[in-house]
């Protein structure tokens, strides 16, 4: 088994609900085991700003299935939440992102691990940094230092 982490994300149609659902959905995933998650956050959106504030948190999992395969089901249950795919960082009911894949690095072109934005993205770090506060991320270092260095950004810890 490989412990990955899941970014979570909504804006549309009750986030809250949207993302507890998703929780149980990503635990009843085949080979899949659902270890823990972080409180829910809250932040503006990324990108267009004519867009509900989101929320979003992180999961922790165990997996034995291959990277492209949990990202299919990732995708799936997007798909089950009705996103619908329109402008690159638009409004979403639900986003799944995979951001580790235990320590791998993937450059794929479906898929890159860690997850391109992580580094960046506040939204990402304190949830995953709430969950996992020892995390080293591959290429990129401690998880503690990323999350420092993106403390600027507006994020909310909300439940
Ligand atoms: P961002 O990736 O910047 O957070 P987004 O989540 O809005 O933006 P999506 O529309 O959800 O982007 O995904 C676009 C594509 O990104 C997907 O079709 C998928 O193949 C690809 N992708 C690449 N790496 C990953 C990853 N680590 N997790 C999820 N999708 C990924
Ligand atoms: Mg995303
Ligand atoms: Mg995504």
């Amino acid at each position: 088994m490989i412990t990955a982490y899941i970014g979570i994300g909504s804006n549309l149609d009750q986030p809250e609900r949207q993302i507890l659902q998703a929780m149980d959905e990503l635990a009843a995933i085949s080979e899949t085991r659902l270890n823990r998650v972080s409180s829910l956050y809250a932040s503006a959106p990324m990108g267009p700003k004519e867009q509900p504030d989101y929320l979003n948190a992180v999961a922790e999992i165990s997996t034995g299935l291959a990277p492209l395969v949990l990202l299919d089901e990732l995708q799936r249950i997007e798909d089950d939440h009705g996103r619908i795919r329109e402008r690159h960082w638009g409004p979403r009911t639900l986003d799944l992102d995979l951001l580790l894949y235990g320590e791998q690095v993937i450059r794929e072109q479906r898929l890159t691990v860690p997850h391109p934005g992580i580094s960046r993205r506040a939204f990402v770090l304190q949830p995953l940094e709430e969950i996992v506060p020892r995390l080293q991320v591959p290429e990129l270092g401690a998880i503690r230092e990323l999350s420092a260095a993106c403390k600027d950004q507006q994020v909310r810890k909300i439940k």
